[in-house]
């Protein structure tokens, strides 16, 4: 089947000399206004790479894109309930966490705070759900981010590269097409209602990061908003390392960093083995799981945002444990593509056959957040033959690819040499979320804002941060 095309928002290409001018200008604007990530390659502390972007907008259907925001309340809601019901969790990642030593230890820091009694039933989530649209009529889920869901600096961002491309063009009628973008504001915003609820005006928020961090701009962001805000809270950025040499917990399992209680921890670290990389850094995650702070998110709402999870989502008669109206159950089904689990059963041996007839039509993931870590086309069948027998396949899904419509535009990096040529493109949305609840009900939950990254059509992935993808803005039509 022929793959759809969207147009483009303004006609194309660029005569060479405007193109080059328009390049040259954008990227000093975008450095100018602190788009940036720092380099892989040449990293340093006391730079900043232009981060990169698509020079013009690209096309989406106005009316999915107001789907894909609308649901997004439904989805908090749906994945709150799913991180609060014990057996549903137990059952669903029993076979998975005996395979994968990282969800396994997750778990296993989720047992002991249950057995312990907890001490703060307020989780924060600051969330994303992400999309393809797979025709021009229908979105699909990628996946459900609970941990470290980063760009509500750099999605809104975008927003601005776009249209002050759009505006030096000459194009400003197209400009009301480009929908507004708070997200920064909303994601910060969750964090000082959490900071509120906690009640000590002299605690801080407590950040989690990793011993390197290249999309430095994107978390500070969140920090300074935080000062514009409220310039009383106080934010402060630490390792787990650092935790685990620094922090404890007072006698009221408050937890304690510099002599300071900490009110609420966001992790933007913490989702891949490499970041948690002994056991001291273990128990810097079961110290801060142990302690009164309002954690972004708690274990259970990254237990929840696995993909064994996702996967456990749509098999029937799920949902409708967690959502009670039809019409959101039905809204949710909508967004799902095929997922199938490789447990040790009839059905995981199907799953095996059906991805071994069919490589190409699937994509293959273990439990990783992050970008990098899934299975695509031919290699699908060679893996998928080598995982058929081993005890580690319980830890993978697979998932039906999903085809989105082509785009054709510019992505400019950093270091490029000579002009951008066009290339074919597709792209995935973000919307983000934040919620904040516990056992029994839901305090917060809305929609804030969105992101979006679009990567060659040929590259399987188009993470940002991981070096694939880049940043752009909807133009809805
Ligand atoms: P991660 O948690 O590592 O971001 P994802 O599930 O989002 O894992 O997969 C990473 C990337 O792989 C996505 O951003 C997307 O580009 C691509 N991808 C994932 N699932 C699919 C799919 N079903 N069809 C097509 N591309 C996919
Ligand atoms: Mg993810
Ligand atoms: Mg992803």
């Amino acid at each position: 089947m022929p793959l759809e095309r969207l147009p483009s928002c303004i006609p194309i290409p660029l005569k060479e000399k405007e193109l080059k001018e328009i390049v040259s200008k954008t990227k000093d604007w975008v450095v100018m206004h602190g788009i940036g990530i720092r380099s892989r390659t040449a990293f340093s502390e006391d730079s900043i790479d232009c981060a990169p972007f698509i020079l013009l907008p690209s096309t989406f259907p106005r009316k999915e894109f107001q789907k894909a925001v609308e649901i997004q309340t439904t989805l908090n809601e749906l994945m709150h309930w799913v991180a609060h019901d014990q057996e549903f969790l137990r059952e669903t990642l029993k076979e998975t966490i005996q395979v994968d030593e990282f969800t396994g230890n997750l778990f296993k820091i989720w047992e002991t705070v249950l057995s312990e009694g907890v001490s703060q039933p307020l989780s924060l989530g600051l969330v994303r759900n992400d999309l393809m649209l797979d025709s021009l009529h229908s979105w699909k889920q990628v996946e459900f981010n609970t941990i470290a869901a980063g760009f509500g600096w750099l999605g809104p961002a975008s927003l601005t590269i776009n249209r002050f491309v759009l505006e030096e063009l000459g194009h400003h009628d197209k400009v009301e097409n480009l929908p507004e973008n708070n997200a920064l504001t909303g994601l910060t915003s969750g964090l000082l209602e959490a900071w509120k609820i906690y009640g000590d005006p002299t605690a801080v928020i407590l950040i989690i990061v990793e011993d390197i961090t290249y999309n430095i701009c994107d978390q500070r962001f969140h920090e300074f908003e935080l000062k514009r805000l409220n310039s009383r809270v106080k934010s402060v950025r630490k390792t787990l390392t650092d935790i685990y040499q620094q922090g404890c917990l007072n006698e009221h399992n408050e937890l304690i960093v510099d002599d300071i209680v900490v009110s609420v921890v966001y992790f933007r670290s913490a989702y891949t083995p490499d970041q948690i990389p002994s056991k001291n850094e273990w128990d810097a995650r079961l110290l801060i799981e142990r302690s009164q702070a309002i954690k972004c998110p708690s274990i259970q709402y990254h237990l929840a945002g696995t993909k064994k999870v996702q996967q456990a989502l749509t098999k029937p008669g799920i949902l409708e444990r967690f959502l009670s109206e039809p019409k959101k159950i039905a809204a949710v089904k909508e967004i799902f593509t095929g997922l199938y689990g490789l447990d040790f059963d009839e059905s995981g041996d199907q799953t095996i056959q059906m991805a071994l007839n069919d490589p190409e039509k699937f994509v293959l993931k273990p439990q990783r957040e992050g970008g990098g870590n899934n299975i695509y086309g031919q290699e699908v069948r060679e893996f998928m033959l080598k995982l058929k027998d081993s005890k580690e396949r319980t830890a993978w899904i697979l998932m039906e690819r999903i085809h989105p419509p082509i785009s054709t535009g510019y992505i400019i990096r950093a270091g490029a040499i000579g002009l951008p040529q066009l290339s074919e493109m597709v792209s995935e949305l973000g919307i983000f979320g934040v919620i904040i609840g516990d056992f029994q009900k839901i305090l917060v939950n809305r929609q804030v804002g969105h992101m979006l990254r679009t990567k060659k059509s040929t590259d399987n992935e188009g993470g940002v941060a991981a070096g694939f993808g880049a940043l752009d803005t909807p133009y809805l039509i």
